[in-house]
């Protein structure tokens, strides 16, 4: 497989760009392998590439019933950051923003990492107070996040209206200035090449249609479109849908699955620095390198499964975006789409065992699981290797919502990103 490098560009220029060898193969399932990941979508894929790079697994597949990336993953609005309020999620959310670092060159793939800083604006005394509790915690934790007047939140965003006279004037903000945005699709396909590179088979367009358990209750393997795939390991990583794969092994997940819109102005020139967003006003923005403005919309009201939401949402949001940024009020809205996001009853993920032997899953992630890719797959990897929790995601189980031992985050994950 091609190193991607300045002299491979240079000695590829040379022959127009006509040699550069596929990026990932397409496979055809074997009979058996000892880890079927389902689902490839950036969770799923990192997992892989870690599972063979750092645990010398790589009898693996990742199956999709779709294209690799074209679930959430390609479909979100690609906010990074880590600042959440409870210990256990800065442990996991700060682990894969310091795996962001270095993204790019472990994968020799440039997911443009892209560190320009998350501004949540505050626009009443409750948002005070909660930012600035979270703030403190953050602090105690290593996670960087600073408190900002309206007058220099302004200085970091210029667009920004502090005018006073606002329906929810700006009254402050919190900026985490490590934290910003990534190329989505560049994310799932510089995994898809370092794990196939590595001996994993990606199989795209094959929808696993049950999960097997022998009858000692251990997983036997899949189900698939293309038959039968035996494998005493099956981590499941498959967002919205993970309800429907896992109710085929016979395990309920305290999952809900909401349509998540987001959409895109026409492209303009630079003038947008940062990430901002407002849960109280509910909406959120950053420009793309492209130009355009990456607009993320609410949930709907009613749990789905079709990847598009309903109308009234974006209108909200839009209203929203004018209400901040009064200058983009001219702007013209090019394109929107959906997403279905797995939400659990307290907004944190669940990554790790599950009471099948064998069976491991990545999932919960609702509106917010982009920025923890490469982290969650990370820990998920050596848990499937390991066959036991690392210290890290140990505390997002399931057994936690009987237990009663929640991570309750409901409050940084409230606007959707
Ligand atoms: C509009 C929108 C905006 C968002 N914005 C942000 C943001 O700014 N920041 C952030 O951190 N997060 C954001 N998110 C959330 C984020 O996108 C997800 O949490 C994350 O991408 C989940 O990654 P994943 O790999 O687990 O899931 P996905 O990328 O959805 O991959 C799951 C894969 O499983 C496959 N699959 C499902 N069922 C089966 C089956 N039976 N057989 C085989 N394959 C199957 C699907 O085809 C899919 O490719 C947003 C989400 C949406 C929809």
């Amino acid at each position: 497989m091609t190193h991607f490098s300045a002299l491979s560009l240079f000695k590829n220029a040379l022959s127009g760009h006509k040699n550069w060898q596929e990026q990932w193969p397409e496979r055809e399932p074997k009979a058996e392998y000892d880890v079927v990941i389902v689902g490839a979508g950036g969770h799923g894929l990192g997992c892989a590439h870690y599972l063979a790079k750092e645990h010398g697994i790589t009898n693996v597949a990742v199956i999709d019933k779709g294209w690799l990336g074209g679930g959430n993953t390609g479909r979100n609005t690609t906010i990074i950051r880590s600042n959440y309020l409870y210990d256990e999620s800065a442990g996991l959310y700060d682990h894969a923003v310091d795996l962001w670092e270095n993204l790019s060159q472990d994968l020799n793939y440039n997911v443009m990492y892209s560190k320009r800083g998350v501004l949540m604006l505050a626009h009443n005394v409750h948002d005070i107070q909660s930012f600035q509790r979270h703030i403190h915690a953050n602090r105690l934790n290593g996670v960087d996040n600073t408190w900002l007047t309206p007058e220099q939140a302004k200085e970091f965003c210029p667009p920004l209206s502090i005018d006073p006279g606002a329906r929810y004037p700006v009254v402050g903000a919190a900026l985490q200035r490590r934290a910003g945005t990534a190329r989505h699709d560049a994310v799932a396909w510089g995994y898809a090449r370092s794990a196939s590179q590595r001996g994993v088979d990606i199989i795209q367009n094959c929808a696993v249609t049950a999960i097997r358990r022998g009858p000692d209750g251990a997983v036997e393997g899949v189900e698939t479109a293309k038959g039968f795939i035996k494998a005493k390991k099956v981590a499941v990583s498959a967002a919205g849908n993970t309800t429907v794969v896992l109710d085929s092994a016979g395990v309920r997940m305290p999952l809900e699955s909401f349509p998540l819109q987001a959409l895109v102005s026409e492209p303009v020139k630079p003038i947008f620095p940062c990430v901002v967003m407002s849960n109280t006003v509910h909406a959120y923005i950053s420009q793309s390198d492209k130009g355009e403005l990456v607009i993320g919309s609410g949930t709907d009201q009613y749990t789905s499964y079709s990847q598009r939401g309903g109308l009234p949402l974006i209108e909200h949001t839009v209203a929203a975006i004018c209400e901040i940024f009064p200058i983009f009020r001219r702007m013209r809205m090019m394109r929107k789409w959906g997403g279905i996001v797995d939400v659990t009853p307290d907004r944190s993920p669940i990554v790790g065992k599950l009471p099948v032997p064998g069976l491991y899953v990545n999932c919960g992630w609702g509106t917010g699981g982009f920025k923890a890719t490469p982290g969650a797959a990370h820990v998920l990897a050596w848990t499937v290797a390991k066959d036991e929790p690392h210290p890290i995601n140990a505390p997002f189980t399931l057994e936690r919502f009987t237990t009663g031992r929640l991570i309750d985050e409901a409050a940084a994950a409230a606007v959707a990103h």
